[in-house]
C-alpha cells in the first residue's frame, strides 16, 4: 500500500513529529503504536475496500474531458472525486479512521470542522458504524453552514459550538482537542487532513492514497501507460493532492503540482498561500509551514474555499516542497471563480471551489501535445452554490 512515509518518529525530513501536550500522550501514542499493524491486515484493507466500492461509489471514474484537451493542447484527464458519497474525497478518510477506532474498541468520535464538510463525511461514517459522534464548530461557521449543521443533527451527529477567539476552525480545533483529553479512554478524534500529530499525516495519506492507485489502473487501461506526465491538485491542508500524488512520488517522471489558495493575492493580506508565505512553525502539533506573524501569532488566512482557507500545511507536503519533488503554486480567488464556471458550462460538472483551484492552474501552464495531465476533481460545487449565485449573479 506504501512507496513514501515518514520515519518512526512521524518525521518528513525536519517536518512532521507529534508536539502535544502530555495530557494527550496515551492516545497519540496508542495510535502510534497500532496504526499500521491495524491497516495492514488482511481483515481490514477487505472491510475498507468493500466500504469504498459499495458505500462509497469507488473506483470513481477517470474522464478525458476532450473540452479542456482542446484548450490547452494536451491530453487531459479529471478523477472524479466529485461523485463520492457525501460529495468529495473526505469521505475515504473517515471512513478508514472510524474502522481504525473500531479496533481500538473507542466507542465514541469527535471532530472538528470548518466549512462542515469534515463534519458531515464524519458524522455520516458514524451513522453507519452506529458510533456516536460529538462534531466542534465555530460559533461563527455555525452560522454562515447552516446547510451542513442541518445535515450532521438529521445524520444523529451532535453539533457543539466553539465560543472562543475567532470562533471559526482554529477555535473548533482547540475545543475537540480539549474534549480528547478528557475522554482519552472511550474516544476517537478523526482529523479531516494530513495535518495533527504523528500519526495522522501519514495514517489519512494511506486512506486517501486509493485515489492515485486507481488512477494508475485507469490510465493504464486508457493510454497504455500508468504513470501522467502531470497531476495537479488544490492544497489545503492537503489530503486530496497527497492523495493524488502518492503512488507517484517515486517515479522520476510525472510532475507533482500542487496549488493553494492565493485569495486576493499572495501579498494582499488575504490569502491562505502557505507555502508562499508561511515560516517554519508548530501548528495543531506538528512542525510545519504556516503564515504568522513576526512574533509567531498565526494569522487568519483568507480564501474565497472554505476547505481551503487554513494558515497551515501537512508536513508531507512542506517536505515535498523543499525537496522539489512537488511545485507548488497559487491561483486567487476570481481565478478559481472563472475556472468553476468554465467547467460548468464545457463539462457540465460543477467542481467545488476548491477543485477550481487545480483547475485554474491550467491556464498558466504550457503543454506538449501529448502531455498526460490528470486533474484531481476533488470535490462537487452544491455546497458552493451560494458563493456561484452572489458572483455570477444567477
Ligand atoms: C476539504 C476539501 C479540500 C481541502 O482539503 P485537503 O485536505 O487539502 O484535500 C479540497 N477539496 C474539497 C472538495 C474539500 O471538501
Amino acid at each position: 500500500m506504501n512507496t513514501f512515509s515518514p520515519n518512526k518518529e512521524g518525521f518528513y525530513g525536519e517536518f512532521g513529529g507529534a508536539f502535544v501536550p502530555e495530557m494527550l500522550y496515551p492516545n497519540v501514542q496508542e495510535l502510534q503504536n497500532r496504526y499500521r499493524e491495524i491497516i495492514e491486515t488482511d481483515d481490514f484493507q477487505k472491510e475498507f475496500r468493500e466500504l469504498m466500492r459499495d458505500y462509497v461509489g469507488r473506483p470513481t471514474p477517470l474522464f478525458y474531458s476532450k473540452n479542456l484537451s482542446e484548450e490547452h493542447n494536451a491530453q487531459i484527464y479529471l478523477k472524479r472525486e466529485d461523485l463520492n458519497h457525501t460529495g468529495a474525497h473526505k469521505i475515504n478518510n473517515t471512513i478508514g479512521q472510524i474502522l481504525v477506532a473500531k479496533k481500538l474498541n473507542k466507542k465514541r468520535i469527535i471532530a472538528e470542522t470548518g466549512a462542515g464538510q469534515h463534519g458531515v463525511a464524519t458524522a455520516t461514517a458514524c451513522a453507519l458504524m452506529g458510533m456516536k459522534c460529538v462534531i466542534y464548530m465555530g460559533a461563527v461557521d455555525i452560522e454562515r453552514q447552516k446547510p451542513n449543521v442541518d445535515r450532521m443533527k438529521l445524520l444523529g451527529a451532535e453539533v457543539v459550538s466553539a465560543t472562543s477567539g475567532s470562533k471559526t476552525l482554529k477555535d473548533a480545533t482547540n475545543e475537540a482537542i480539549r474534549a480528547w483529553i478528557n475522554n482519552p479512554v472511550d474516544t476517537h478524534y478523526i482529523i479531516g487532513s494530513v495535518v495533527g500529530p504523528h500519526p495522522y499525516p501519514d495514517m489519512v495519506a494511506m486512506f486517501q492514497s486509493v485515489i492515485s492507485e486507481e488512477i494508475k489502473v485507469q490510465l493504464l487501461e486508457k493510454t497504455r501507460n500508468e504513470d501522467p506526465d502531470y497531476v495537479i491538485a488544490c492544497l489545503g491542508g492537503g489530503s486530496n493532492a497527497i492523495g493524488a500524488f502518492y503512488h507517484f512520488i517515486d517515479n522520476n517522471k510525472t510532475k507533482l503540482i500542487a496549488v493553494e489558495a492565493g485569495g486576493e493575492g499572495v501579498h494582499s493580506g488575504k490569502t491562505a498561500a502557505t507555502i508562499a508565505l508561511g515560516k517554519r512553525g508548530i501548528i495543531h502539533g506538528s512542525k510545519t509551514y504556516l503564515i504568522q506573524t513576526e512574533d509567531g501569532q498565526v494569522v487568519e488566512p483568507h480564501s474565497i474555499s472554505a476547505g481551503l482557507d487554513y494558515p497551515g500545511i501537512g508536513p508531507v507536503h512542506a517536505y515535498l516542497n523543499d525537496t522539489q519533488k512537488a511545485t507548488v503554486v497559487s491561483v486567487t480567488d476570481q481565478e478559481a471563480l472563472v475556472a468553476a464556471k468554465e467547467l460548468s458550462q464545457k463539462d457540465g460538472i460543477i467542481p467545488a471551489l476548491e477543485s477550481a483551484h487545480a483547475l485554474a492552474y491550467l491556464k498558466k501552464m504550457t503543454f506538449k501535445k501529448e502531455d498526460v495531465v490528470v486533474i484531481n476533481l476533488s470535490g462537487r460545487g452544491d455546497k458552493d452554490m451560494a458563493t456561484y449565485q452572489k458572483h455570477f449573479k444567477l
